[in-house]
């Protein structure tokens, strides 16, 4: 086997460069803890951007795939197979929406929600609704489709024109969503919590008004949970909070533990919004990723994770807070749902500098827009795991170096 400096060198010749990776090769996971090619090891607080929901190499998930794999991996959706079948049905029960569309990332599953809203209205007759409104600083995926959605310029420029009929409005700012929408409008997309944006949660009637505005102009409201979903908010989805049914919702990130999975799930209406021929994936809703993703739910049951994440929430939150206050002239205030955690830092504040310095000791987390740190560990952490992260953050905001007073 390669070592780390020969890793790193055909890692400099051979990965693409559109990403920015540290000097680090990852090779081993158990629980909350990740270990580099030297042996190292460090505190997962972002979880491989909130997907690996029951930490890494988890008993259930690591039995299911060998299981699954020793079974039936893939077959395309020429036929049914059982696991998609099985996996479908329980989402619509978690859900409370009814037909499912499997595919293998969150910027697909966003694609295909898309082309139902656009399709649906179409197939009514009303082929000039093709109107899509999201919102400023949200993150919908990478895709053609889902980047047009993104509400970032940087993500579109360079790519050619951006997909027609798709505006944005600042989010948690309803008005502005009512004076945008009109019988031209196919479909609202909204994130409960902005996740890359900066760890924004919807404000407090928020996602009710989206609700009550799509149901008045007959637009579809789809509710990416890619990143809220399955459990991290502390209910199923992060609407839940807020007793919103959406039109379709969108999942991935945490659906199987880490295997590639996306989907959405969509009401009884929508049915048949994508007639056969008009929609598809090769992989999507394959026996193997279904297998992962089933075993996944049934965890989160027996262990009762929703329950814990919701406790270690507030205990959490409560212990940003207080690190926010302790060191006032570096952070602004902590904010989130469940287990997806921001903390802002005052402008000047590289959050990138933060992230750097956790990392040296040993405790890896995420950033969320120009100003926030981010935490989006396993949703089976334990308190005290978020104790050694928040130790880490405490040393390296006493050292970080002050801005320069204005
Ligand atoms: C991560 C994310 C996506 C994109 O998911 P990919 O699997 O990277 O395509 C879309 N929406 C939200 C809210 C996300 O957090």
């Amino acid at each position: 086997m390669a070592n780390t400096s020969e890793l790193l060198g055909l890692a400099g010749r051979h990965i693409l460069k559109n990403y920015k990776q540290p000097q680090i090769v990852m090779t081993r996971g158990e629980g909350c803890y990740l270990w580099d090619t030297e042996g190292k090891r460090y505190l997962d607080l972002y979880a491989g951007i909130a997907v690996c929901a029951l930490g890494h190499c988890h008993p259930s998930i690591v039995q299911a795939i060998t299981a699954q794999a020793s079974r039936l991996g893939h077959i395309a959706n020429l036929y049914y197979n059982d696991r998609q079948i099985e996996l479908a049905s329980e989402l619509a029960r978690r859900t409370g929406l009814d037909r499912v569309f499997f595919c293998n990332s969150g910027a697909e599953a966003n694609e295909g929600a898309l082309k139902l809203a656009r399709r649906y209205h179409y197939a009514r007759g009303d082929a000039d609704r093709t109107g899509v409104i999201a919102t400023w600083s949200s993150f919908h995926g990478r895709t053609m489709g889902a980047v047009g959605m993104t509400g970032k310029k940087a993500y579109w420029e360079g790519f050619g024109q951006r997909l027609p009929d798709i505006s944005h409005v600042a989010y948690g700012d309803l008005e502005a969503m009512r004076r945008r929408a009109n019988d031209r409008t196919a479909a609202i997309f909204i994130e409960p919590v902005q996740g890359e944006g900066g760890v924004l949660p919807a404000p407090s009637g928020y996602l009710a008004g989206l609700r009550a505005l799509c149901d008045e102009i007959g637009a579809l409201l789809v509710v990416d949970e890619i990143q809220t979903g399955v459990g991290r908010s502390g209910r199923f989805l992060a609407v839940q909070h807020d007793d919103v049914l959406p039109d379709v919702v969108t999942l991935a990130k945490g659906l199987a533990g880490g295997v590639p999975i996306g989907c959405f799930v969509a009401r009884e209406k929508y049915a048949d919004a994508l007639p056969p021929g008009t929609h598809g994936s090769t992989f999507g809703g394959n026996p193997f990723a279904a297998a992962v993703s089933l075993a996944l739910l049934e965890t989160l049951d027996r262990d009762g994770v929703l329950d814990h994440v919701t406790r270690t929430s507030k205990w959490f939150l409560s212990r940003l807070a207080a690190m926010a206050e302790k060191h006032a002239d570096i952070a602004v205030g902590a904010r989130g749902l469940g287990l997806l955690c921001g903390l802002e830092l005052r402008e000047g504040i590289d959050p990138r500098m933060v992230l750097e310095r956790m990392r040296d000791r040993g405790v890896l987390i995420a950033t969320a827009g120009e100003r926030v740190l981010r935490f989006a560990p396993p949703l089976i952490v334990t308190e005290s795991e978020l104790t050694e992260g928040l130790t880490a953050l405490d040393q390296v905001l006493s050292e970080l170096p002050r801005p320069p007073k204005a």
